[in-house]
């Protein structure tokens, strides 16, 4: 193709980033190439996972009923555990989001096929089973792609090509991907009887618990997540890998005994595990985002610019991931052809409040790389509860007395202050 036939945008991967961007593209009459190197959308891609259903609201109003959303998210769950139990909250709100469900959970496979496949018929040309490899670049400006002996040209590239975005290091926007700038996730799909499911979380038909697993990564940084799918348990870890290699200790094991966990097995005994997956997520947030988020003539979406938030309770990438493709999509149409999209995707960031969600939430990351978190207070969270409940029929300790036992096994004054302060700090 010569660069006098091109298309108005083309877009590397066919994540939510990408097929949300090529969605709004293509309905607003746009040409648009959405390609992607697996064979089908989401064949390659891993979640936890829960979707927010705000972000398909923006890419269409009422758009998240048609999608394969699995069970809206009504019981939130954080779980402490220790040796031989866990501490979990529990709280549960039937009318959680009652106009837009909240959140669902949601397996990718079939999320990510449905929503190119929305894109396409909003009349975006679909390529898989490509793999971009490098751009095409005139008198500095990006003006297409280049994938085996073809050639594409566009006004704007998309690059939408996820967490090691090999295109936004061709573009020179980031460098290469390190150790502790990323997460490395593993996870499971444990299928289990939809009547079981809801039994052992207390769930009527369609509803879901999502769940926050903290003290279940052997120490390492990181922690663990369990969500409720119609037919099946995604549960997994997502763990610092530096941390992980550092200690010498393998990502599997630590979900194999998170599986074997006594407070955990009950929930998945008798289940098959159909899907084994692992992937990496961007771990740091804000400060790890590429300085710049475009150059004349491509930008960067979702998890190709760093755009995940974890707040410790809850991990955020596929609605960034959407609302960004959205704003990159509006961006296009405000600036017809021209090469202001850069500076108008920007502003269409901050009006859809990504960039200060993600700045808001730019100082937990070294709240939650505090190590203590991982096992110390999981444990006395543990600890605690036990003398909390514990009756032998000798005389009790006073209660005031018990508990600062309890806390100075586990920590020191100093050390509670310190981490006490940062978390403020953090938040
Ligand atoms: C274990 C784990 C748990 C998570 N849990 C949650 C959760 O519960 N909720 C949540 O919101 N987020 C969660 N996330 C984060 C979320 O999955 C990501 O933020 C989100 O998928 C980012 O979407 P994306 O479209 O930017 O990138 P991706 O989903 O990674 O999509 C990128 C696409 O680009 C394609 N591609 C890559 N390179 C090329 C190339 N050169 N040419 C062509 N195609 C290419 C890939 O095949 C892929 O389809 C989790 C992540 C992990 C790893």
């Amino acid at each position: 193709m010569s660069a006098e036939e091109k298309f108005d945008a083309i877009i590397i991967g066919a994540g939510p980033a990408g097929a949300a961007c090529a969605y709004v593209l293509a309905k607003a009459g746009k040409s648009v190439v959405l390609v992607e190197r697996g064979a089908s959308a989401g064949n390659k891609n891993v979640t936890g996972g829960r979707l927010y259903t705000y972000a398909l609201e923006l890419v269409e109003p009422g758009l998240y009923q048609e999608a394969p959303l699995e069970r809206k998210v009504v019981r939130e769950q954080i779980m402490m555990l220790g040796q031989n139990g866990a501490v979990t909250v529990d709280y549960a709100d039937y009318g959680f989001g009652e106009e837009i469900p909240q959140s669902y959970s949601v397996l990718r496979a079939p999320f990510d096929e449905w929503f190119a496949a929305r894109a396409e018929a909003q009349g975006a040309m679909m390529v898989p089973g490509i793999l971009v490899e490098e751009l095409i670049e005139a008198d500095g400006k990006i003006v297409g792609i280049k994938a085996g002996d073809d050639e594409i040209y566009a006004t704007v590239v998309i690059a939408a090509d996820g967490v090691n975005s090999f295109i936004a290091q061709k573009a020179g926007l980031r460098g290469d991907i390190t150790a502790h700038t990323v997460g490395v996730g593993a996870k499971e799909v444990i299928e289990l009887p939809e009547q079981v499911i809801e039994d052992r979380f207390n769930l009527q038909g369609g509803e879901g618990a999502a769940r926050v697993l903290i003290g279940c990564s052997d120490g390492v940084l990181g922690g663990g997540f369990l969500y409720t799918n119609k037919k099946s348990i995604s549960l997994g870890v997502v763990l610092n890998p530096e941390d992980l290699a550092g200690q010498g200790k393998k990502i599997h094991d630590i979900l194999q005994n998170l599986k074997m966990h006594p407070a955990v097995y009950p929930l998945i005994k008798d289940g098959m595990t159909i899907e084994y997956g692992a992937h990496l997520v961007p771990e740091v947030g804000y400060q790890a985002m590429p300085k710049k988020l475009y150059r004349d003539g491509l930008v960067l979406v979702g998890d190709a610019a760093g755009m995940v938030v974890n707040s410790g309770t809850i991990l955020r990438g596929i609605d960034l991931a959407i609302v960004s493709g959205v704003a990159a999509a509006r961006a296009v149409l405000k600036n017809d052809g021209e090469s202001n999209i850069g500076p108008a995707y920007v502003a269409e960031l901050e009006n859809l409040a990504l960039i200060p969600t993600m700045k808001l939430y730019a100082n937990f990351h070294e709240l939650l790389s505090n190590r203590r978190m991982m096992s110390v207070y999981p444990n006395m969270a543990n600890d605690m509860m036990k003398t909390l409940f514990t009756v032998d029929g000798k005389l009790p300790e006073r209660m005031d007395k018990a508990m600062l036992k309890v806390l100075k096994k586990h920590v020191t004054f100093g050390q509670l202050i310190a981490d006490g302060w940062r978390g403020v700090k953090a938040i």
